[in-house]
């Protein structure tokens, strides 16, 4: 079932379908968390096509728009699969401030510029939230704040 449907990604982008892709789609696919290029490659484990095959796969699947590049984490892109992507705009990212981990935002839309700003035609958003995530945020409830009642 799953096999089919990276079957059916790989078609309606033109491309076709070899092991590596297929691999790497199927890692992405069952991860359901954007992954580093070296994380998809510990991923896939023992059997993993060597890092350059990795890399140029990521490389070819991006450039098909099939792989969308989700965030930079320590200088380093994080991949996931579009389908949870529209067209003009990817979903946003949450990273928290507090603990550091970035969260997928699928299904939210933030409204885009619709003619050209400043002369420039925008055709793609994608857009990177920070703040405190919902652990974060009920944690910093429990630290006691300095109170003027007790010096
Ligand atoms: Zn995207
Ligand atoms: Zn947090
Ligand atoms: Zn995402």
């Amino acid at each position: 079932m799953e096999t089919s449907s990276i079957q059916d990604i790989l078609t309606s982008a033109g491309l076709r379908k070899t092991q590596p892709r297929v691999t790497v789609l199927h890692t992405l696919l069952s991860a359901g968390i954007p992954l580093s290029c070296d994380q998809i490659a510990e991923h896939i484990g023992p059997d993993s096509p060597n890092r350059v095959t990795v890399y140029r796969t990521i490389e070819t699947l991006v450039s098909a728009g099939v792989v969308h590049q989700a965030y930079l984490q320590d200088r380093t892109w994080m991949y996931e699969l579009g389908h949870r992507c529209s067209e003009h705009q990817c979903h946003p990212h949450f990273t928290c401030t507090r603990c550091g981990n970035t969260s997928c935002m699928p299904g939210v839309e933030v409204p885009m510029p619709t003619g050209p700003v400043n002369g420039y035609r925008i055709s793609h958003q994608r857009v990177q939230w920070e703040g405190l995530c919902p652990d974060c945020e009920s944690q910093s409830e429990h630290i006691p704040l300095a109170s003027p009642r007790d010096p």
